[in-house]
């Protein structure tokens, strides 16, 4: 059997597996993302790290069914092309599927990061094989992808934005434009603006309202480990963010009826304490049916699931 190449594209750096081709990773490594001169460096490094892997453990092109990718941006799968990725400094239309294949002499494949994500953890992850899984991704902003019936699901081009469900129409501005997306409130930055807002208003003890009001940094994780120890307001803060959280898994859920909806990203470290506070609003909001059927769960694969992911868009591509 052939093997699999994933490689996960992001703005610091770019992480590669050689995978067997049922998804057992064999070898993996990173490489720093050089994103100077407006990221013309990216495709040069990548077909250079390939090649020079391959070399070391005497593999070659012959050996692989393909290389997948995620990556930031708008992404084309049918052309294999990214545009208006801006971490990278990639503005213009990059001709990614092109460069790669010219370079490595093996087929390439690619959708957007959050999708290969989601595959990640729906072939070795928390998503067990279910053809019925929607990954919701808790870092910065707020991503997602679907798999639904077995597929992927792109729509038109940009379906999976579960970041920009709406969650209260007077909320906060969201850098898409709109009001009230659900990343205001369930990104790391969302929670603290959450926390910040809320303690301008709290008048009772807590250690979240003095780190605050003393200007030391606070990150997401301040506020769950506060909640943790039992501080009033940070309870506060993590019950709205379960609140908004829980309605739009319920919302999600209620269109797609998923076995699984996985929940990874770096807020998701917090663990299952934020499985149990969303599944409390998740299960008053959800059609009956579905409340009772779908599982909320932990994501499983960390920094994995994006070329694990990856790797597999070869397997389901070809
Ligand atoms: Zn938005």
């Amino acid at each position: 059997m052939k093997k699999l190449i994933g490689v996960d594209l992001g703005g610091t750096t770019v992480k590669f597996a050689i995978l067997t081709a049922e998804g057992e990773v064999q070898q993996k490594w990173s490489i720093k993302t050089d994103i100077k001169n407006e990221g013309k460096n990216i495709f040069p490094d990548i077909v250079k790290s390939i090649n020079h892997r391959l070399e070391i453990y005497g593999l070659s092109a012959d050996d692989f069914s393909g290389i997948g990718m995620g990556s930031p941006g708008s992404v084309n799968i049918d052309k294999g092309t990214v545009i208006g990725a801006y971490n990278l400094n990639w503005r213009t239309l990059q001709p990614v599927k092109e460069q790669i294949e010219a370079g490595t002499g093996i087929s390439f494949y690619i959708d957007n990061d959050a999708n290969v994500a989601a595959l990640g953890e729906q072939w070795k992850g928390a998503g067990e094989g279910s053809g019925n899984v929607v990954f919701v991704t808790l870092g910065t902003g707020v991503g997602g992808g679907i798999i639904a019936e077995g597929n992927l699901v792109h729509g038109v081009c940009a379906a999976g934005e579960i970041g920009h469900i709406n969650v209260d129409p007077t909320g906060y501005e969201c850098t898409c434009g709109n009001v009230g997306c659900l990343e205001t409130v369930a990104s790391a930055t969302g929670i603290v603006r959450i926390a910040r807002d809320l303690s301008e208003e709290y008048a009772g003890d807590s250690k979240l309202k003095y780190l605050i009001d003393d200007g030391q940094e606070v990150t997401a994780k301040t506020v769950f480990d506060q909640a943790k120890t039992g501080d009033q307001l940070a309870e506060i803060v993590v019950d709205k963010f379960y609140f908004y959280l829980g309605l739009a898994c319920s919302n999600i859920a209620n269109v797609l009826h998923p076995e699984t909806i996985v929940i990874g990203g770096g807020v998701s470290a917090a663990g299952e304490m934020l499985i149990s506070g969303v599944e409390k609003y998740f299960k008053k909001y959800a059609f009956p049916q579905i409340k009772t059927s779908t599982k909320l769960r932990l994501a499983q694969l960390g920094n994995d699931a994006g070329v694990i992911g990856a790797a597999s868009l070869v397997n389901i591509s070809r």
